[in-house]
């Protein structure tokens, strides 16, 4: 299957390679900013993709230009059969790279096995490196196991291994510089992530959100000891390292610093709709539509065309559209 149909540009001009595919909306953790209320009404299992649906999908998107993929969730490691899943979507021949986001918590248990399917590399969520704090955002998660899980990650070679931080402001914002010495010492590269109002309201949301300047503060003062370098961009992050540091750090701020210019992402919900834009609630089903190949090639297009230019995360007030009501659990971030 080549790529056809003049791939999957936008009304704005943004080409898109990169699909990342929710594969469940249930987790075992309950982090606030992410299920705002603490539970969230999951899908029901009739209502998820099966393996074949996803392989479908993956393989029209595949021929369309998509080369990179992302697994994500909900807890992706919570669906049955995860590596056979991983293991199919690496046998097509122009996804080039599979990528998988994960809270790190059974990753000691599944690691080799995911490894062995054919799983390229490993983001690991970890807001907090105090155990209280930890149990605290999570609601309940067990910091250790998650340390476990970064160690396997590690020993795999799931490179770059990228640990997502969300920032917040009365939260974590006193364990940046521990973050950042954290990248002097392992081969990982630390990803700090502004907080945004996905599924819940701007009043909640702007209480703790913290823009990620003041990172770039903490490492000055760090650096006068140690050096600093600015490296090559990495997708939305804007990438630094410490001299002689053995990991990297970067800074993704889509509200400070807005980057809808170079999206070059498509999201698949858990139950079947390609979603041009995390923000909005715009959406194209594919379920219904699953069996013809016509007419999910044209799906993928109109995914396109309603793509926004932009999103406005963080503005009292929209020029158009309406906000997504998912919650990020069930959108995969
Ligand atoms: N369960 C997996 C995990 O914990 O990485 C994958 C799903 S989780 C929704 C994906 C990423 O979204 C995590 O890194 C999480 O920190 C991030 N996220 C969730 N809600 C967010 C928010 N409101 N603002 C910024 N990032 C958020």
């Amino acid at each position: 299957m080549g790529n056809s149909n003049n791939g999957l540009v936008d009304r704005y001009g943004r080409n898109h390679d990169y699909l990342r595919i929710s594969v469940t909306d249930r987790c075992n953790l309950r982090c606030h900013y992410c299920v705002p209320n603490g539970e969230h009404q999951c899908m029901d299992f009739e209502k998820l993709l099966t393996d074949d649906e996803i392989i479908k999908i993956v393989k029209i998107g595949a021929k369309l230009g998509i080369k990179k993929i992302r697994i994500t969730g909900g807890e992706p490691l919570l669906r049955k059969n995860l590596p056979k899943l991983i293991q199919q979507i690496k046998l097509i021949d122009e996804i080039e790279d599979i990528a998988l986001t994960t809270n790190g918590v059974f990753l000691k248990k599944y690691g080799a096995e995911l490894k062995e399917a054919g799983l390229d590399r490993v983001n690991i969520s970890l807001d907090s490196l105090d155990e209280k704090k930890f149990s605290y955002i999570t609601r309940d998660g067990n910091l250790q196991q998650v340390l476990e899980g970064i160690v396997t990650a590690i020993n795999l070679g799931l490179n770059p291994i990228k640990i997502n931080v969300v920032l917040m402001k009365d939260f974590n914002v006193n364990e940046v510089e521990d973050f950042l010495k954290w990248t002097i010492r392992e081969p990982i590269d630390v990803r700090f992530i502004e907080y945004m109002p996905i599924g819940q309201g701007n009043n909640i949301w702007s209480d703790q959100y913290q823009p990620l300047s003041i990172v770039e503060e903490i490492a000055q003062r760090i650096a006068p000891y140690l050096g600093i370098t600015r490296n090559k961009q990495s997708g939305p992050a804007d990438q630094f390292s410490f001299e002689n540091a053995k990991g990297s750090f970067g800074l993704i701020h889509p509200i400070s610093c807005n980057f809808c210019d170079a999206c070059n992402r498509l999201r698949l919900t858990a139950d079947g709709h390609l979603k041009p834009c995390l923000f909005w609630s715009d959406e194209v089903s594919l379920k219904q539509i699953i069996d013809d190949e016509h007419q999910l090639l044209h799906a993928f297009k109109k995914a396109m065309f309603i793509k926004p230019e932009r999103h406005q995360m963080g503005d009292a007030q929209f020029d158009f559209g309406n906000p997504t009501t998912r919650v990020m659990s069930a959108i995969g971030g």
